[in-house]
């Protein structure tokens, strides 16, 4: 596989190096050039397979036989929960991608990213380092637990995560190191930042981040779009319509390239107030504003940084942007329609389902089946759903356990210098 960096088309990497390396030159994103459609008999027989033999296939085809030849086991070791098609009304379905260990569709591009990674480095060290509001931290400590040669250190705003994001953090131990900062997010990313400049700190401890710009966590997620084609009855797989929560617009790309390798449908951008993409898409002018905070917070985003590869793929494959339906939904929208679910069929929504719910039934047509993705568990979003629909929403037991185990942290003032000793001392360099 060859990916090029799309602002500077002389820089082509192999897949192992993109994920290495993360981002190119310039902070350019690394894409494909060339997707190769399979057949339509290649989709039907693709759709009659489970979720792991179907997505080695999938990522087989498109990584190429020259790379990675144990992606087989890295995809079985990788994609060990389901991703149920679970009906929301009489027009939609969920797609609940929240079964992973740590409710969040994140756990899928996570948990592979991090078998990909540990299984292309070698002998060399790496450790990734990350600053976290919550939730990608959780996701990224839990799919790197017991990777070997790889170590993880996750920096949080101390008093600033709920109670379950700290315990999934901060109670793994082994190669997760959890550094509680006594500062705002805002100085943990700065220190991270910080750290990438460090020339020696950067070759000492190999340095890399896990973040969502990452092409192997795009890869991954491409495989959950053709699950949920194959969990419908056949008469229904060519009248799809999904309708994706945007944060980073991560998720959406992924769905688009499983509708160049020839999945049939059809798709909904759905945001919350941060509207930079449909109101480009309505004015033809890119003009993001101050990001908002909602209760859908992990849309919180008003530069989303995956659209380069949203337009490259749409000019790549002949699509028009206009193609598109598309909506922002307002917290008090958001609210009213996950009560209106609820007192109508009893299913549950966390806000961000909620917002892709709405856009989704706004925009289906007569005849379409809707597809809306579950990106959290509802008891994520415990206060939020509780108080809107005035219910008591029970923790999975998995999670529920965790509040009681031990933390293994360590807390540190937002000092850089503290930092690196900690890193150099801690991360039993050399072994
Ligand atoms: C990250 C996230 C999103 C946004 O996904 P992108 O790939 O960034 O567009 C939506 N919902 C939840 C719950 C998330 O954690």
């Amino acid at each position: 596989m060859e990916l090029v960096n799309l602002k500077d088309s002389s820089e082509r990497v192999s897949f192992a190096q993109a994920v290495k390396q993360g981002i190119g030159k310039e902070q350019g994103l690394f894409f494909m050039e060339h997707i190769k459609p399979f057949s339509a008999q290649e989709i039907d027989e693709l759709l009659d397979l489970d979720l792991v033999p179907r997505s080695c296939k999938i990522l087989r085809h498109l990584i190429g036989n020259d790379e990675m030849p144990t992606l087989e086991s890295i995809i079985a070791d990788a994609f060990i929960f389901k991703a149920p098609l679970v009906k929301a009304d009489d027009r939609s379905y969920c797609l609940e991608l929240f079964h992973g260990p740590t409710l969040a569709f994140k756990d899928f591009g996570a948990r592979f990213m991090a078998r990909v990674l540990s299984s292309i480095i070698g002998s060399d060290k790496c450790t990734i380092l990350t600053a976290t509001s919550g939730d990608t931290g959780a996701a990224v400590a839990d799919a790197f637990y017991h990777q070997d040669k790889i170590d993880v250190v996750v920096l949080y705003p101390k008093g600033m995560v709920s109670p379950l994001q700290e315990s999934l953090i901060a109670t793994l131990g082994d190669n997760i190191h959890a550094v509680e900062v006594n500062a705002p997010f805002d100085n943990c990313q700065d220190m991270v930042k910080t750290a990438f400049d460090d020339v020696q700190l950067k070759a000492a401890v190999g340095l890399n981040s896990a973040n969502s710009i990452n092409i192997s966590r795009l890869l991954a997620q491409i495989c959950y779009y053709f699950e949920a084609v194959a969990q419908l009855d056949k008469a229904s797989r060519d009248k799809v319509v999904f309708s994706v929560p945007c944060g980073n617009f991560g998720n959406i790309t992924a769905g688009l390239i499983a509708k160049a390798l020839g999945l049939k449908s059809r798709f909904v951008i759905a945001c919350n107030a941060n509207d930079t993409v449909p109101r480009y898409l309505a004015s033809g002018n890119w003009e993001p504003h101050k990001t908002i905070a909602t209760i859908s917070n992990a849309m919180d985003i008003s530069r989303p940084n995956n659209w380069p590869r949203v337009e490259a793929l749409c000019k790549m494959m002949g699509w028009s942007l206009s193609d598109f339906d598309y909506g922002s939904v307002s917290d008090e929208t958001t609210k009213e329609n996950m009560k209106a679910l609820y007192q109508k069929t009893g299913y549950v929504l966390e806000p961000h389902a909620s917002v892709a719910h709405k856009v989704l039934s706004d925009n289906l047509k007569d005849g379409e089946v809707g597809i809306f993705l579950g990106t959290a568990h509802p008891a994520k979003f415990k206060e939020e759903v509780d108080a809107t629909l005035g219910i008591d929403l029970p923790l999975p037991q998995v999670l529920a356990d965790r509040i009681n185990v031990a933390k293994q942290k360590k807390l540190m003032d937002d000092d850089f210098a503290t930092l690196k000793s900690y890193m150099l001392d801690e991360l039993k360099l050399g072994q």
